[in-house]
């Protein structure tokens, strides 16, 4: 470019050696702007050498003394030195912006991945990876002292430290520090260390390393506070199920007690009581007998279902089979409504084909029970959505919107005629709990005076 300069002025375009001055001035600018002081340096002097020969009075001869000279040489070095100065300086900002463009984008990233889990273990196993993603280092090492656990990620047999060399520094190393591009963060709760995490191959600012600390330690106590939140959130909860199973049953076991105890009661009193009288008191002591006994099995079952104590055996089973089965166990109910059976080929289900049963039997007499004589009961099957479903529709009284949701909890009873009112409303709460222990659904669609149809799915049988 200096060779060009002194061409085109010395050559063609024959200006006042001011001009000339001033281009070559821009000249040694632009160098120190663009590759720094060196080039300008060097340049200023080519620069200084070339105007004094070629235009300084036009002598064609280098001169030393003249003042001009010395004039020449000490503006294009000034111009140089701070040219290349400011620019240098705009570079190192601009390299500081993006590194710390760089490093807070680390920390929004790893903020983000360390605060969607929500458990301790997953938590401390996902911090190392996700660190290495985010700062794509070569390998991460994150030391606990509780427990003397290591987590880590990538190569790491490049963190050549033993657990006694990891515990010493993860207790005595007072702020992060960097040795042969690998970063030491100590880990803390409060002022008590809790362990160490080492990074391996990149170069992050202290401050950068102090918010990756304090990030890990801020997830891993949000993870166990909400753990112990569930935790005691679940104990109570379970608790107040408890409560609630105990006032429902006392409640619901009232009924027939005080119905045996006054048949009872009346048949000891001294008067005598005809034939017919006695029957009458003693049915009704046999029926709330067996009201009671099935009330205290089914929450005996329910109170199992609820801590899963209840042993299920998944086996490839027949659908058509199993409401055949259900058909069969409640033949006695199902005398006055007719009943349809459209079952097509179905894939063979993975569900334990006892409790699938009592699921079927359940619904089956529910809709016997709530619907009139002489309406038709539909049994159905198709494949959906890669599951099985099954659906057992009547024609009967229908639930109204506001209970169809109830109607699953347990002793929950609808409003329903006193005729058709024997019951005890653990039934679809039962059955709900053993179509989710096989990761289907029960749910009902319903109408009012037009009937109910419930439908629940199960898993196919994959080889
Ligand atoms: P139970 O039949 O012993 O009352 P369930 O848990 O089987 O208990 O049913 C709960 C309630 O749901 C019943 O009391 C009834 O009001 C309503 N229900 C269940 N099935 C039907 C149906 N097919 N048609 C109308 N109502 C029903």
């Amino acid at each position: 470019m200096l060779t060009g300069i002194v061409a085109v002025f010395h050559l063609w375009v024959h200006l006042n050696s001011t001009t000339v001055a001033l281009t070559l001035l821009l000249l040694v600018l632009f160098l120190a702007a663009r590759w720094g002081l060196r080039y300008a340096l060097a340049t200023s002097i080519a620069a200084t050498v070339a105007y004094n020969y070629y235009f300084l009075r036009r002598l064609e001869r280098f001169t030393i003394n003249d003042p001009q000279v010395w004039l020449n040489i000490f503006a294009f070095l000034t111009v140089a030195v701070v040219g290349s100065r400011l620019s240098e300086r705009v570079r190192e900002e601009g390299a500081d912006a993006r590194r710390r463009q760089g490093e807070l984008e680390v920390l929004y990233g790893l903020s983000r991945q360390l605060l969607q889990t929500e458990n301790v273990p997953s938590l401390l196993n996902a911090i190392s990876p996700a660190i290495m993603l985010v700062t794509r280092a070569d390998a991460i090492v994150l030391y606990l002292l509780d427990g003397d656990r290591r987590y880590m990620a990538g190569d790491g047999s490049v963190i050549q430290l033993d657990d006694i060399a990891l515990r010493q520094l993860a207790e005595t190393l007072p702020s992060p520090e960097t040795v042969t591009k690998q970063a030491r963060i100590p880990l803390r709760v409060g002022v008590r260390p809790r362990g160490l995490l080492l990074i391996n191959g990149v170069s992050l600012s202290a401050e950068t390393l102090e918010a990756i600390a304090g990030l890990i330690s801020a997830s891993i106590d949000r993870a166990q506070a909400l753990e112990d939140l569930t935790r005691g959130e679940a104990a109570k909860e379970s608790e107040r199920l408890r409560s609630l199973m105990i006032d429902s049953i006392t409640h619901e076991l009232r009924t027939p007690l005080t119905a045996i105890k006054a048949a009872a009661s009346t048949l000891l009193l001294p008067e005598p009581l005809d034939h017919e009288q006695q029957q009458e008191l003693l049915t009704v002591i046999n029926e709330e007998s067996d009201r009671l006994n099935q009330l205290v099995s089914e929450a005996v079952e329910m109170a199992q279902l609820d801590t899963q104590e209840v042993h299920m055996t998944f086996a490839p089973a027949s659908i058509g089979a199993l409401v055949e089965k259900a058909l069969a166990h409640c033949s006695s109910l199902l005398n006055e409504n007719e009943v349809k059976v459209d079952m097509p080929t179905l894939p063979a289900v993975k569900a334990d084909a006892e409790y699938i049963t009592k699921v079927l039997t359940n619904l089956i007499e529910n809709a016997a029970k709530y619907s009139p004589v002489g309406t038709p009961i539909c049994i159905s099957g198709e494949l959906r959505d890669g599951m099985v479903s099954v659906s057992v529709a009547d024609r009967g009284m229908g639930i109204d919107l506001s209970e169809q949701s109830l109607i699953f909890e347990r002793f929950y009873r609808a409003n329903v005629p006193s005729q058709q009112s024997w019951g005890t409303g653990m039934g679809l709460a039962i059955s709900r709990a053993i179509i989710e222990a096989h990761h289907g659904m029960l749910s009902v669609t319903s109408h009012l005076g037009e009937g109910s149809v419930f439908s629940f799915t199960l898993p196919v049988y994959e080889g």
